[in-house]
Parts: structure tokens; C-alpha cells; sequence
């Protein structure tokens, strides 16, 4: 098996780490919640309600396994991302 690694979503970041699929199964489809990742020095600043809601989001997901649940989720993901990338550049 060839270990991939992933870079941190933070544009211009240069760390990177092993990619361990994590699957979730969303309506019978298999859903990696590890194939995107942000770094601790970019994840740290996230506001911490934001960081709770991006956990609470998952696991929502993992109980409910619906498609609504998935998207729900990757919406706060897709805004932890865009806090992460202001806070990063200095605009956030
Ligand atoms: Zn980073």
C-alpha cells in the first residue's frame, strides 16, 4: 500500500502528514473525512465555536450517516477553511 501524504489547506503551507482514510458512510456511499486537513498552527487560531461546530458536525454525520448531515458538515468544514486561510494571509 502506498502512504500518501496531504498538505494543510492553508494556501502556501508547507506541512504535510500521512493521509489515513478515515470513511464514513453517507447514504451507502464511503465518505473520507481525512482526505482535507489543516495544520495545528492554522487550526489553532479557528475560533474555538467554530472548531466545536466542525466536531459536532462530524459527528453528526457518523451517527446519522444522511447526505444532509454530510452537507451540513462540509459547509462549516469549507468556512473553517476560509477562517483558516484569513487568519493565515492577515485579513481575518
Ligand atoms: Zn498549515
Amino acid at each position: 500500500m502506498t502512504r500518501t501524504r496531504i498538505s494543510c489547506c492553508v494556501p502556501h503551507c508547507r506541512r504535510t502528514r500521512f493521509h489515513v482514510s478515515a470513511n464514513v458512510d453517507v447514504d451507502g456511499i464511503a465518505v473520507d473525512f481525512a482526505a482535507e486537513w489543516i495544520c495545528r498552527n492554522h487550526w489553532s487560531p479557528v475560533p474555538s465555536a467554530l472548531r466545536k461546530a466542525h466536531s459536532q458536525a462530524k459527528k453528526a454525520v457518523r451517527v446519522s450517516g444522511t447526505s444532509d448531515a454530510c452537507e451540513e458538515s462540509s459547509a462549516i468544514w469549507r468556512e473553517c477553511k476560509r477562517v483558516a486561510t484569513e487568519i493565515a494571509v492577515g485579513i481575518g
